[in-house]
């Protein structure tokens, strides 16, 4: 008899608007090598290493989840590939039986260095933020950032053998609006899919008015239409992006709107924050702490590392129940989250 036997209803996490919930985004760390304006403030202060979870806790959190149903596992942070030792993570996470998908979410600073490991480590698809192709712009939305250095990363992603990169892009009015074509372009040229996301009013920023910047994806698509027609295509990733098909690429644009409240009804993901907090909802404050859970019991000793993974598993069942049914972003100037996104991890 398995260990978790004691739970009352078979093991599959639906909540009671009857969604199952089969997509766990991991943020691995708060740090980032890059300040992004829409992201962090220039000054950031980060987390004391005591209160994010270590690896090995993450580790435990995606196994529950995984014996649980969830088949998807996405890595974001902050910036995930600077954390010191996560491949140590990427390959045990590689390893679950039962996890179909490990992505990750990077601003691909250090692609060059990890690409191989994390091809090798199973992973198939990633995610590489891109807002600029113009150095000099580049490095003003991202404050540190090297254009050079993530156009290399993205290059090495190829080499390593990463089919069907997605670029995602975040468009600020009058900073990088004169750039979603030639994104476009470079997408088509290097056989890569794009997709556009508007900046959703997380954390207090400071450096610019986010209602002022905002461009909606209805915009962006009418700026694209001007140059390729675009037909939507079917298909869904499981998330909020809609997708849509040039006549004479395969590489797909996406859009994500998470102001248009299009895709909560079948929402299938939770957020597990660095400090350990399931998020039941991007957009709300419902939480459980996990890391309390975690740290209850000494995970060097097997006896006690079930009872703890027996404890994850009923408080991250019983959670369910707290899962909004939507969320609402419906004022684009102030911030109703307090958290920032690096925290989160989008
Ligand atoms: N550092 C990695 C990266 O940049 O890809 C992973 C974490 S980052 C928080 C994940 C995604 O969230 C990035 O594509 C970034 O552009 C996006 N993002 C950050 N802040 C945002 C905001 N306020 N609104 C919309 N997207 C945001
Ligand atoms: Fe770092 Fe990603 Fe945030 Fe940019 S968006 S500051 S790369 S975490």
């Amino acid at each position: 008899m398995s260990h978790h036997s004691e739970l009352p209803t078979p093991i599959r996490l639906i909540d009671q608007f009857g969604r199952q919930v089969t997509y766990v985004r991991i943020s691995v760390t708060d740090r980032c090598d890059f300040r992004c304006v829409y992201c962090m403030h220039e000054e950031m202060t980060f987390l004391p290493r005591e209160q994010i979870l270590s690896l090995e806790e993450i580790q435990l959190v995606a196994e529950c989840f995984v014996e649980m149903g969830v088949r998807k596992i996405r890595l974001t942070g902050g910036e995930p590939l600077i954390r010191k030792d996560v491949m140590h993570l990427v390959d045990a996470l590689g390893a679950l039986p039962g996890l179909n998908e490990l992505t990750l979410t990077t601003n691909g600073s250090q692609l060059v260095r990890l690409a191989p490991s994390l091809y090798r480590a199973g992973i198939r698809r990633l995610n590489i933020s891109l807002d600029s192709l113009q150095p000099k712009k580049f490095r003003e939305l991202t404050r540190t950032g090297e254009l050079q250095l993530v156009l290399n990363g993205i290059q090495a992603a190829k080499d390593a053998g990463f089919k069907r990169i997605k670029l995602n892009a975040v468009i600020l009015k009058g900073r990088n609006d004169d750039e979603v074509i030639p994104l476009i372009d470079f997408a088509r040229a290097q056989g890569l899919d794009i997709t556009f996301i508007e900046e959703m009013p997380l954390g207090e920023i400071s450096e610019h008015h986010r209602g002022e910047s905002f461009c909606s994806s209805a915009e962006l698509r009418e700026l694209i239409s001007a140059k390729y027609a675009l037909s939507p295509t079917p298909e869904t990733s499981g998330g909020p992006s809609k997708y849509y098909q040039m006549s004479d690429s395969s590489s797909r644009i996406g859009f994500i709107s998470p102001h248009s409240h299009n895709f909560c009804g079948d929402c299938n993901r939770v957020r597990v924050t660095v400090e350990g907090r399931l998020l039941l909802c991007l957009g709300n404050e419902h939480s459980i702490d996990l890391k309390s859970i975690l740290r209850s019991g000494n995970l060097a000793s097997p006896a006690e590392m079930l009872q703890v993974k027996s404890a994850l598993k009923k408080a991250i069942v019983a959670s369910l129940a707290m899962k909004p049914e939507r969320h609402y972003f419906d004022n684009n100037e102030e911030p109703q989250i307090l958290r920032f996104m690096n925290m989160t991890g989008g």
